[in-house]
Parts: structure tokens; sequence; C-alpha cells
């Protein structure tokens, strides 16, 4: 009977990972990082001012990913709320910080996905000056489509990003409307955090957010990027 010397005290959790339009490999997720208030329409809906200077950034756990079709309605709320992201995925660590014109050399590839909000807890952390993690960072409230590589896609933001629920388009907006753009955005973050591979950087949603209820069934997609669809969980 020996004392163990290596090893895990029990088995770790299984790597989230995203698949990749076109290959047999997944990207595997790192950290999420997302961007508030990056379209000046969204922000004065949300009665925010137009972001001047920095821009706001929070955080999901990389396990929030959702890559089948059915997104759970989750608990401890009445206003689940739809924000559409184009999603950057970068493919190589940082060192350091990255200046803008360097930026998209990280870029793996792009995709689209929802940024799930509690929108009654964030209103009550908002009010209360809290920390918005129960209202952005729960359990299945990424919702992702594959990752469509960037040597596929381009980088191209003349692009149309949209979403629709039950038919009705919900939000539409050229992703050329974002206030900071991809590269702005990994220079700010890689001022502020250790960037690496793996890593999904939610760009933030353009107006016209609204609730999703159970039964839902919803479209998401970037023009002559990607797109998917899926449902809340009746
Ligand atoms: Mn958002």
């Amino acid at each position: 009977m020996g004392l163990p010397v290596s090893g895990y005290a029990f088995a770790p959790c299984s790597q989230p990972s995203v698949p990749v339009l076109g290959r047999s490999s997944t990207f595997p997720v790192h950290r999420i990082y997302c961007v508030g208030r990056n379209f000046s329409e969204h922000a004065r809906e949300m009665g925010a001012e137009v972001p001047r200077g920095s821009p706001v950034f929070f955080m999901k756990p990389a396990d929030a990913i959702v890559t089948g079709s059915v997104v759970p309605y989750p608990s401890a709320t009445d206003d689940l709320h739809h924000e559409v992201e184009l999603v950057v995925a970068l493919g190589r660590d940082a060192h350091g910080i990255v200046a803008a014109q360097d930026a998209l050399s990280l870029v793996f590839g792009y995709a689209v996905g929802l940024d799930l909000t509690r929108r009654d807890l964030q209103a009550q952390a908002k009010e209360k000056r809290l920390p918005w993690d129960t209202s952005k960072g729960f359990d299945a409230s990424a919702p992702i489509s594959a990752i469509v590589p960037a040597e596929v896609s381009g980088h191209d933001f003349d692009r149309r990003l949209w979403l629709r629920v039950n038919d009705k388009l919900r939000q539409q907006s050229s992703l050329t409307d974002m206030v900071f753009s991809v590269p702005d955005i990994i220079h700010e973050l890689s001022r502020l955090f250790a960037l690496r591979a793996g890593d999904l950087v939610f760009m933030g949603t353009p107006a016209g957010v609204a609730a999703l209820h159970r039964g839902d069934r919803f479209s998401a997609g970037v023009d002559g990027l990607v797109e998917f669809s899926g449902e809340v969980a009746a």
C-alpha cells in the first residue's frame, strides 16, 4: 500500500470543443471573452452611453458553449434574452501586447454565436453595481456554430449578421457597424489578458435583443460565412 505519487484526484472534465467546417479536427476552447456595447444602437436600447475610450469586457466559462441544436432553458430567470454575435476564434498564443495591425494573424477563424443573457438578473446587477457573472456566465449560455477557418473565409467584415426566431427577423446589422473592430478588440484584450490559442471572442450584439421562450426555434448567421439553427428546449 504506497501513497499515490501522480495523477488527478478524480477524472478531469472533458475539454469543450467546437467543430471546424470542412475538417475532422475540432477547436479546443480555452476561454470565452465577450464584448459589451459594441453596436451603438444596442447600447442605446439598453440605456447606456455609446462607448468611448475602452471597450467593455466580460467572460463566460469555456464549457458554456453549446454545439448541439437544443439549448436548455436556464434556471433562475424569467427573461432569457438572445444576443447574436460574430465570434472570433484565436489559433495562436499572443506574446504580450498585440498591435492592432498584427492582430488578425492570431485569428484561426470565425463563427456566429448567441450570448444568452438572464436579462432580469443583469438588470438587478446593474442597479446594484454588482458583477454580471450570474446573468452572463451561466451553463449553456453560449450556443455557437461551426468555425470557418480564416484561410477559407478571409477577414471580410462587410457582411450582415442576423438572427431569426420562429422565422421572424429579430436582429440584423452589418459587421462594419461595430464600434470596436476585431483588430481593436484583440489589441485591447491583449493588454488585459494572456491571449491563447483556443480563446473565443464574442464581439457584441446589434439592436433588437429580446426574449427567447421555451420551444422557440432560432437561426443565426453571417451572410457568406456561416449559419446555424437550433431550439430552446420545451
Ligand atoms: Mn453580448
